[in-house]
């Protein structure tokens, strides 16, 4: 049977960086794992729009739905901001989501131990935790229609519009029951019913879905904005949520700084299955392509790893591969190794972005 197929997009700024310690541990679970991908190399972002005057060119994209999952570091630059619009580096990733189809945004927010100090609330709270919410990703608020800026009298109105359909809301319903079983079997589900009627059809279809075919999985209902509050006060209540795209915008990023730094914090985003059953898939870390620190060694690629181990996951139905990437990460932080972004107070030596791919290797190299 042929390899599975895996597109690289590093993008710009530390996506290149982040990526190459990736394609490590890719190599390396190729010779000691007998994992084997065929992987190949695009550009996206600006990288892109400087060869092909676009931030993605329709052959990259024909690639990318013609892959068993894509894997994207970041985009994006000040070299690029005064760009038209359309041509932005960040259209580039927009193309892929939209065309890919892209409807379930899987964003955890998982708290090593090593790093509970970080976080803005307190360490019991955060410590062990791993939680996963589910963000719808193509439609809602930020593209229902009518939308603009109209003139309405003598004054301006701007006007988004929430819509949902039954199909749209019931396939993101089932890929966070599906997510759930493979982990605690629990799903609780974020709308505003009380205010809004796109909500009391979130609640009417999630709960349709859960009785129908997933009467195993536990299913409970929140408000959005007392969801909001819950993730603050006791996170380790959850294990999936599944909210809406705007919902899910705002909590995904709330519950992301329970972890600390944004160096840390992988994503995914699933789409339909396609004809060999894995699901259409892009992983990518959830930060950016950080021009700050670009060039200089700093960034920490375990974001990207970790990624990487929900494309393994996910897509290639290798979850014990996947653990053991996860817990190598673990060890080596647990041992104290740091990147800038990851130093407490007390300060001490940073490693550098290759440093930390060695130390993860090294670890993965003791897992065997
Ligand atoms: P950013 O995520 O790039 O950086 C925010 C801060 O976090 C910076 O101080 C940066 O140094 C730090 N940081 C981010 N990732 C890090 C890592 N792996 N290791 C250590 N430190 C890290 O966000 P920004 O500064 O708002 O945006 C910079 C550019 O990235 C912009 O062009 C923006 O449009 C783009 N962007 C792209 C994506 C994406 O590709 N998905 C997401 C967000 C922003």
């Amino acid at each position: 049977m042929a390899n599975p197929s895996l597109l690289i997009l590093a993008g710009d700024g530390i996506g290149p960086e982040v990526m190459a310690e990736v394609k490590r541990i890719i190599a390396w679970m190729g010779q000691k794992r007998g994992v084997h991908f065929d992987v190949s190399e695009d550009l996206v972002g600006g990288a892109a729009y400087d060869v092909h005057g676009v931030p993605l060119a329709d052959a990259t994209m024909a690639k990318a739905q013609a892959s068993d999952a894509v894997l994207l570091g970041a985009v994006g630059g000040p070299k690029y901001d005064k760009l038209d619009f359309s041509v932005k580096p960040e259209r580039g990733l927009l193309r892929l989501r939209k065309e890919m189809d892209l409807f379930s945004n899987l964003r955890p927010a998982q708290c090593f131990d090593a790093l509970a100090d970080f976080s803005s609330l307190k360490k019991e709270v955060v410590a062990g935790l791993d939680i996963v919410i589910v963000r719808e990703l193509t439609s809602g608020v930020y593209f229902g229609e009518p939308r603009g800026i109209f003139k309405e009298g003598n004054e301006r109105v701007g006007i988004n519009t929430q819509r949902y359909t039954e199909s749209e809301i019931a396939r993101v319903a089932k890929s966070a029951f599906e997510l759930a079983r493979k982990r605690s079997n629990k799903v609780c589900s974020m709308e505003k019913a009380n205010v809004m009627e796109s909500g009391i059809l979130w609640r009417e279809v999630v709960q349709e879905v859960h009785d129908r075919d997933y009467p195993d999985v536990e299913l409970s209902h929140m408000y959005a904005d007392n969801g909001a509050m819950q993730l603050v006060r006791w996170p380790k209540q959850f294990d999936v949520i599944v909210t809406d795209n705007l919902f899910g915008d705002v909590l995904s990023d709330c519950a992301a700084m329970l972890t600390g730094s944004l160096g840390m914090l992988p994503s995914a985003s699933l789409g339909a299955p396609m004809a060999n059953g894995r699901p259409k898939a892009l992983y990518e870390p959830v930060h950016g392509s950080a021009p700050d620190i670009a060039g200089q060694g700093k960034a920490n690629p375990i974001a990207c790893i970790l990624s990487f181990a929900m494309a393994l996951r996910y897509s290639f139905d290798l979850g014990d591969e996947a653990t053991r990437v996860e817990k190598a990460v673990e060890k080596v932080l647990a041992d104290g190794v740091r990147t800038a972004d990851l130093m407490g107070p007390d300060g001490g030596t940073p490693v550098t972005t290759t440093q930390m791919g060695d130390a993860v290797l090294a670890a993965l190299d003791a897992s065997l």
